[in-house]
């Protein structure tokens, strides 16, 4: 027989466990006469059998899972500094309130009459999110952050086909997210890229040149992804006003900027904001998430129906929405998301918010510190929320960003961003937000340090790392064309 640790990372497949005539459930005796379901239905009705369906009990199933779930790395393990990605730990205080009776069973159809608590929610979220970016109003449709993107970019185009001409292009910067340029291409614009200057921001004479009557707007991630505030955004924003064209900002980055700056004030017409990012709802995996998008006066009329109105004393849909570019979700969107988003936010008041951003921004300036004697970093302008560092010293004795990723994983910590943003070569992108303790963060750079250390004396260390997960290093792009998702032991483990 088969030995094997009672919890290990070498599980059996379901199909493995399986043994004729397990069962999950036991019904009770039939009340009622026994028919045979093909003749019943008709076969067009009943499913085949599946070959070789495994047939295992329910403690089985549930144990299966469980362990299986053990194989990921989550915020609720330690750091996971993911840059762009702000995996910031999700306060279980939210997970309550959005699982309260009431709302978690709240039902798009259900009347109005029985859903003002619910439509209050997404009011207050959308006034809360308008005060936090300095916008005029939100809508909170959008289901993710590329999703807003492409409302926001489809508001600028209603806008512009009103004024008579929807324009041909947008400008983005080369230190945009790779969403962007495929968001505006499928708003039917054409991309022109921006080169960035020395320090990693906007050229400003780069824009003037770029900007004319063609130009539907400028599509700018701010901080960029270098983790960089653009410092001269505001002239950007003149630049691109004064040829008719408008500015969106990419928001994804927000977690640098809630309670100091808010875009509204620095030119931008219209922006996206994630709230599975910066306001703390659980992402990763596809999951449900929020992309509100929040635009000035002049867009307004444009953002997608239905927008709650308040008539007397109650709130009311209002779909009578001449120039809105229509729904971009069912319904109202992820209901549970806002609900989350909203709890975390009066959870934490103003100075709270505040303070997490004062935090995020330390902590990262605090690793970049900490790892400048030992990685390159190509931008040295003042970062914010994150830091990008170049393999380029490492790559000099044949070691990769994508292999010091590698090997993070033997030292616990999930990865951080590999070989993006673009413009730095073998990119190294950190972002540890608000949620780390000075310990923690510790821990995290000692840990690159010793590898910069093993880089040094042992490269081949780092070459075939991970040594301690049950699969190693795999080759990537076969595992990306050609998956092989069964189960095959790994010699040693
Ligand atoms: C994450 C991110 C996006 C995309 O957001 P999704 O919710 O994943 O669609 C866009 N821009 C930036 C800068 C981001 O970091």
């Amino acid at each position: 027989m088969k030995v094997r640790p009672h919890i290990t990372q070498n599980e059996d497949l379901l199909f493995e466990m399986s043994s004729p005539g397990k069962k999950g459930y036991q019904l009770p005796a039939l009340d009622v006469p026994d028919v045979d379901p093909l003749a019943a239905l008709g076969a067009a009705n009943v499913r085949a059998e599946i070959d070789g369906f495994p047939e295992v009990s329910e403690v089985e199933v549930i144990r299966h899972f469980t362990r299986l779930s053990t194989w990921n790395y989550a915020i609720d393990l330690g750091l996971y500094p993911l840059g762009s990605c702000t995996m910031k730990y999700n306060p279980r205080v939210n997970e309550l309130v959005a699982r309260l009776d009431g709302l978690a069973w709240a039902h798009p159809y259900q009347p109005e009459s029985l859903s003002q608590g619910a439509m209050k929610i997404i009011v207050q979220l959308e006034d809360a999110l308008a005060e936090i970016t300095g916008m005029d109003a939100v809508t909170i449709e959008p289901a993710a952050g590329a999703h807003g993107e492409l409302t926001g970019i489809l508001l600028i185009r209603a806008l512009l086909e009103k004024r008579g001409n929807p324009r041909k292009k947008i400008l983005i910067p080369d230190s945009a997210h790779g969403t962007n340029p495929a968001t505006a291409a499928i708003a039917g614009y054409e991309v022109e890229n921006i080169r960035s200057n020395e320090a990693g921001g906007i050229d400003l004479e780069v824009l003037a040149s770029a900007m004319n009557k063609d130009v539907a707007g400028l599509m700018v991630t701010n901080p960029n992804t270098l983790g960089v505030f653009e410092e001269s955004i505001v002239k950007a924003a003149a630049i691109v006003h004064a040829k008719g064209g408008l500015v969106f900002m990419d928001g994804a980055n927000m977690n640098a900027l809630v309670g100091i700056a808010r875009p509204g004030d620095f030119g931008v017409d219209v922006m996206h904001i994630n709230l599975h990012k910066t306001f703390s709802t659980p992402h990763g995996g596809g999951g449900p998430g929020g992309g509100p998008v929040a635009v000035k006066k002049i867009l307004e009329p444009f953002l997608p129906a239905p927008r709650i109105r308040r008539v007397g004393k109650n709130l009311k849909f209002d779909y009578k929405r001449p120039r809105s570019i229509g729904k971009v979700r069912a319904f109202y969107g992820n209901f549970g998301v806002m609900v989350r988003a909203l709890a975390y936010i009066l959870a934490h008041g103003g100075e709270g918010l505040r303070n997490a951003t004062v935090d995020a921004v330390l902590n990262a300036n605090y690793i970049r510190k900490k790892l400048e004697p030992y990685f390159d970093l190509p931008y040295k302008a003042p970062n914010m929320h994150e830091v990008v560092f170049s393999d380029d010293r490492q790559a000099k004795l044949g070691v990769r960003t994508g292999d010091i990723a590698k090997r993070l994983i033997d030292y616990g910590f999930h990865p951080y961003t590999v070989s993006f943003p673009l413009i730095v070569h073998g990119a190294l992108m950190i972002e540890p937000t608000e949620t780390e303790s000075l310990r923690e963060i510790d821990v995290f750079v000692d840990s690159m340090i010793a590898i910069a250390k093993e880089i040094e004396t042992d490269p081949q260390l780092v070459l075939t790392a991970p040594h301690t997960t049950r699969t190693s290093k795999v080759d990537e792009v076969t595992a990306a064309r050609k998956p092989v998702v069964r189960w095959r032991p790994v010699a040693g483990v």
